[in-house]
């Protein structure tokens, strides 16, 4: 029963529209032509729409240029986490380094003077494995701004040899947790060693905060220093090597050198000597102990010498 009635139906239309047409031609053919009119344009619609989609999903020269200036270099990870981790409570830091406007020393002045101008032959740079370092990051991986200016020094030591700490900066580290570097390295002997630019990220320290402040660059982990920091790195004396609480300290030539590169930082990055300061006091974790028997004396009467403390 079913099956006859579907059946029926186009004859019996056939039969309508036959007989429609025997009485009124041309009114018929009008009909056909509106109906065909309109199918036509109903499909030019939805092609039309189909590419205006297309085209909305197409980006702009411009978004691309935006993505390429603002997200090219710093290509983030998607958040694992879907918030972004608070900030650490702020630790005050008192800076060691005071202000002094006189009596400043002349001839440590004529000397750092001396090994400035010497230093700009003889600074070293050496290229070391692109895995450990990376680019200043703009965004947080929640899209939130970051300033990627430099405006904080950290202080390290090397634990090892000057040469160790090149090799394994040299050295490709899949594991992000092995990766390391510092900007800039000083020898016993005074000689400079840039690692990184400072226009670049130094991985100097991993969780760590100054002043309540940190970036978090990578969802994987806690924020760090890094992002906003330079960080230099003093070769340890020999006695060093084995872990204790101290060792014999640096030399006459490091804190030359140290504070001939410290002098160039805060003049190019305008960072005052308040935002100086040690792995140490920066690493939340409570396991960095460097730059161990450091004499802030020995930095003061050469920071000033050179006017950065007035
Ligand atoms: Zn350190």
């Amino acid at each position: 029963m079913v099956r006859d009635h579907l059946k029926q139906q186009p004859w019996s239309l056939k039969r309508r529209l036959r007989k429609r047409f025997d009485r009124h031609p041309k009114a018929f053919a009008l009909g056909c032509c509106g109906v065909a009119i309109g199918l036509s344009s109903a499909l030019w619609l939805t092609a039309s729409n189909v590419a205006h989609t297309q085209l909305q999903r197409k980006p702009t020269l411009l978004e691309l240029l935006n993505e390429v200036t603002t997200n090219s270099p710093n290509v983030l990870e998607e958040p694992h986490v879907k918030t972004e981790p608070s900030p650490p409570r702020a630790d005050d830091w008192q800076s060691p380094l005071a202000r002094q406007c006189r009596n400043l020393d002349q001839e440590t002045e004529a000397r750092l003077r001396n090994l400035k101008h010497r230093l700009r032959k003889e600074r070293e740079i050496v290229a070391i494995d692109s895995s450990n370092y990376g680019k200043r990051y703009h965004r947080n991986p929640w899209k939130k701004a970051l300033d990627p200016k430099p405006r904080l020094v950290v202080l390290h030591e090397t634990s090892n040899s000057l040469s160790s700490a090149i090799n394994t900066f040299k050295t490709h580290h899949a594991d992000d947790n092995a990766q390391v570097s510092y900007h800039t390295l000083i020898g016993r002997d005074g000689r400079v060693v840039d690692a990184v630019s400072p226009l670049h990220r130094a991985f100097g320290a991993g969780y760590s905060a100054f002043l309540g402040e940190w970036a978090v660059t990578n969802p994987s982990f806690m924020g760090s220093v890094n992002n906003f920091a330079l960080h230099l790195s003093l070769e340890t004396p020999e006695d060093g090597y084995f872990g204790g609480r101290t060792h014999s300290g640096y030399s006459d030539a490091q804190y030359d050198s140290l504070a001939v590169v410290l002098d160039d930082w805060m003049k190019t990055f305008d960072i005052p000597a308040e935002a100086i300061t040690t792995h140490q006091h920066v690493d939340l974790g409570g396991e960095r102990g460097d730059p161990r028997s450091f004499d802030w004396s020995q930095l003061q009467v050469r920071l000033a010498a050179l006017k950065r403390l007035c």
